[in-house]
């Protein structure tokens, strides 16, 4: 069995891969997580009595913590997904981006090269590092550019997404420089079980189902490109198990919608799953809201090369990955209630999407 140090794993994709990962017998998962607003415990219930299952309470920016469970744990492969994640935070306090995304990722960096130099033999040559980014490091396109490949320049524009192509670089840096076996897979916009209702898709479900205004920024016309969660889980463990040392690969859905687009499809689904609902029709609900300051026109991913060299490929359709997101989210309040409980006072209503 091998062991697999996940950290944020107790946010959206990595509590989606955690759970994932550990049925099977393949794999056991060493989950580090500093439970801020995004991360929950309740979202790695489905973990509670699993043996193969560590949660540990702590933060990538602790060098000495890190070092420690690397001796204690030996992880075969290390799989990063902790950081701040949403944009419009990311506009109101950049230093928290610049302190977990930017630092944080040096801490581990650092913890993770000191480790990977006592390695020796299988374990050495089977060793992974992978760094979980977003395809908002490349910036934003046109109506008719073509989508991102992994040689488009990276040209960020919000603060979230500079801190993200910082940690991208220096993960390079650290395979270039010291021959760490790193990935970088920058991937679009997820969506899925257990996101954190800030997100498009699930703050727009709870909105509908309480009758509140749905928020939409400026004119809905932002595209973004839809990978269901558990494709991307996929995606990563492949890149995990069998990507080149040191190569990035791109994560996409295929599946570019406009944000009113999506709004109009979620509001659909619930005038059909609620017919009784006095707030039917649910598009009655949709607000405009004042944009998002630089907010991106449009994100698109080619994600050719993880499909020619490993295989990948989504297996939702985002119309019925759609239809089981707004499921979950409606058969999940308690969930929802208690992730948001205590930390998210909804600071800003409009949302675009992540
Ligand atoms: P999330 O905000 O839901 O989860 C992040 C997790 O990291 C949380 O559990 C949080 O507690 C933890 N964390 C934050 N700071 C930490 C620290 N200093 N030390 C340890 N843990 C810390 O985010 P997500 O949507 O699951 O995204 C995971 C990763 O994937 C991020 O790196 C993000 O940039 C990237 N990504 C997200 C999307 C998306 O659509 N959500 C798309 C592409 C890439």
């Amino acid at each position: 069995m091998k062991t697999v140090l996940v950290t944020g794993g107790a946010g959206f994709i990595g509590g989606n891969f955690s759970i994932a990962l550990t049925p099977g017998g393949q794999y056991r998962v060493v989950n580090l997580d500093a439970l801020t607003y995004a991360g929950h415990l309740e979202t790695l219930k489905p973990l509670e009595k699993n043996p193969n299952h560590i949660f540990i309470h702590g933060d990538i920016r602790d060098r000495a913590l890190v070092k420690t469970l690397l001796t204690e744990h030996a992880p075969d492969h290390i799989v990063n997904f902790a950081a701040e994640s949403h944009v419009d935070r990311s506009i109101d306090s950049p230093g928290d981006f610049i302190s977990t995304n930017v630092n944080g990722m040096f801490e581990l960096l650092e913890a993770v090269r000191g480790y990977y130099s006592t390695l020796s033999g299988a374990k050495r040559d089977g060793f992974k590092f992978v760094h979980v980014s977003t395809d908002e490091v490349y910036g934003s396109l046109g109506p008719g550019d073509e989508r991102f490949t992994e040689k488009t320049p990276y040209a960020p524009n919000s603060p979230y997404a500079a801190s993200k192509a910082a940690s991208d670089h220096l993960a390079r840096a650290y395979h270039h420089t010291y021959g760490l076996p790193v990935n970088i897979t920058n991937c679009s916009n997820n969506y899925g079980p257990y996101q954190f209702p800030e997100k498009l898709i699930p703050l727009l479900i709870s909105k509908a189902r309480r009758g509140e205004p749905m928020p939409v920024y400026g004119d809905g016309q932002n595209v973004r490109d839809w990978l269901y969660v558990k494709d991307h889980c996929e995606a990563i463990r492949l890149v995990m198990e069998k990507g080149r040392a040191g190569e990035t690969y791109n994560i996409g859905g295929g599946a570019e919608m406009k944000n009113m687009d999506v709004v109009k499809m979620i509001c659909a689904i619930m005038d059909e799953l609620f017919p009784q609902s006095p707030h039917r029709p649910h598009e009655k609900l949709i607000t405009f809201v004042q944009d998002r300051p630089g907010h991106d026109r449009r994100y698109a991913i080619n994600a050719g090369k993880i499909e020619k060299e490993l295989g990948w490929r989504p297996s939702e359709t985002f119309p019925a990955g759609l239809r089981k997101t707004v499921q979950w989210y409606l058969d999940n309040e308690e969930w929802v209630a208690a992730v948001t409980r205590e930390t998210y006072k909804g600071e800003r209503l409009g949302v675009s999407g992540k």
